[in-house]
């Protein structure tokens, strides 16, 4: 059984596709329900959705014993739910410093830490992906606060794929670069130029084009299955060469 967080939108919903393609069972987790239960609905017996707020009490724990209860396992950890944060560092209130890190940050901490308690005991181990960003590698100006937090989970890969080794847990990241979700249209329409932009997020895209949500579902998919058994603590960036130039 996969887990995917953030299920309900945009990089989430490919990546539940995918796993469901993949004959896994997939647990789909996000706020919304009209959403999650369409998602549901579109993959039959493959899929369930399981209503979950990250940044309430105990959300994450909820969520994955939720998530055992339906299935009685849990194979693969899909750590994609998170906020976007733009603003000039130096006005960014601390109020919205931890809001980000609450979901970006402390909820994916918590759900790889009571995933990764289930697939310790069961014996068999697991492979928990967290979805990070380009932007956990270099710096644009606005969105430092959001490349903190995604930094933040690039470290956490790296250590928690040493920790847990021990038990066949395996940790990686994926980091897509531009990618067109609505998280991507929303920060489009705060630019001043959205067209304009676009145009220029492509044109410094080695491969010409921002990114599709099921590029980056398809790696993650790799990284879930058992040809992967022998990669963790590795963040594989999927930019279409962004990071290379
Ligand atoms: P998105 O369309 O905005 O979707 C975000 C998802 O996270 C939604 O399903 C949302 O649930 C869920 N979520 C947010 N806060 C939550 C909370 N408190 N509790 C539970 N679920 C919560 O985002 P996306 O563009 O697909 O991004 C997916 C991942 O890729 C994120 O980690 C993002 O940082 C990363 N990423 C995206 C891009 C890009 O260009 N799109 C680039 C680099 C990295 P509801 O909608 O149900 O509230």
């Amino acid at each position: 059984m996969a887990l995917v967080t953030g299920a309900t939108s945009g990089i989430g919903t490919d990546i539940a596709r995918r796993l469901a393609a993949d004959g896994l069972h997939v647990v789909a987790s996000g706020r919304d329900p009209v959403r999650g239960r369409a998602l549901a609905a579109e993959l039959g017996d493959a899929a369930t959705f399981v209503r979950a707020d990250l940044t309430e009490d105990r959300g994450p724990e909820g969520l994955v014993d939720a998530a055992v209860r339906l299935r009685g396992r849990l194979d693969v950890l899909v750590n994609n739910a998170a906020v976007d944060h733009t603003g000039a560092l130096l006005d960014t209130p601390a109020s919205e410093v931890r809001a980000t890190f609450e979901t970006n940050v402390f909820a994916a901490i918590a759900c790889l830490q009571a995933a990764a308690r289930v697939m310790r005991d069961s014996g068999r181990g697991g492979a928990i992906i967290n979805i990070t960003s380009r932007l956990a590698h270099i710096g644009v100006p606005t969105m430092s606060v959001y490349s903190a937090s995604k930094g933040a989970l690039l470290a956490l890969t790296t250590a928690a794929a040493v920790e847990l080794a021990p038990w066949n847990i395996r940790v990686n990241a994926v980091a897509p670069g531009m990618t067109r979700t609505p998280l991507f249209s929303a920060w489009l329409a705060e630019q001043r130029d959205p067209v304009a932009v676009e145009h220029e997020v492509a044109s410094e895209i080695p491969l010409g084009r921002i990114a599709l949500p099921d590029d980056v579902a398809a790696v993650v998919a790799f990284l879930a299955r058992t040809e992967a058994a022998y990669l963790t603590g590795a963040s594989i960036p999927v930019d279409g060469g962004y990071l290379a130039k």
